[in-house]
């Protein structure tokens, strides 16, 4: 199951469950996805990070940063992002700013695949899924600061 941050033609926020991201797609064309606030039908999905800003008008606003003070859940929590980057990062090629283009290239096969992770901005991000480029949001690590 993934748990979608969804948004609607009203800019309702609200989330949902699906099974997976072929199964939302399903429904929404379908018209089963609709705002639990004023029904409509036109419902985006929003990145996966809270962190994202909600208007994509402001690209370059700082993320949201966390601090876990010495709760052993929220440390857990931090080691488990730290491992799962280092794991990114063992796996995949770091391409940077060029993340988009790249991902793109790849997944019109004008490149062979391989995993890469990077750099994009909010817009570029939801381009990518638009297109539907399999991309997610590495969460950050509280003491990153950018
Ligand atoms: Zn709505």
């Amino acid at each position: 199951m993934i748990r979608f941050d969804l948004i609607c033609e009203n800019d309702h926020e609200f989330d949902s469950w699906f099974a997976n991201n072929a199964a939302f797609d399903h429904q929404k064309q379908a018209g089963l996805v609709t705002c639990p606030y004023c029904d409509s039908e036109k419902v985006e999905k929003q990145l996966m990070v809270p962190s994202i800003p909600k208007k994509a008008n402001n690209n370059h606003q700082p993320q949201a940063m966390l601090s876990a003070n010495n709760d052993p859940a929220m440390k857990d929590l931090v080691e488990n992002i730290r491992k799962m980057r280092q794991q990114v990062a063992e796996n995949a090629d770091d391409v940077g700013k060029d993340f988009a283009k790249e991902a793109r290239e790849i997944h019109y096969e004008e490149k062979p695949a391989r995993n890469i992770y990077g750099q994009a901005t909010f817009d570029e991000a939801r381009s990518l899924i638009e297109e539907g480029v399999e991309v997610m949001p590495l969460p950050s690590l509280p003491e990153e600061k950018n």
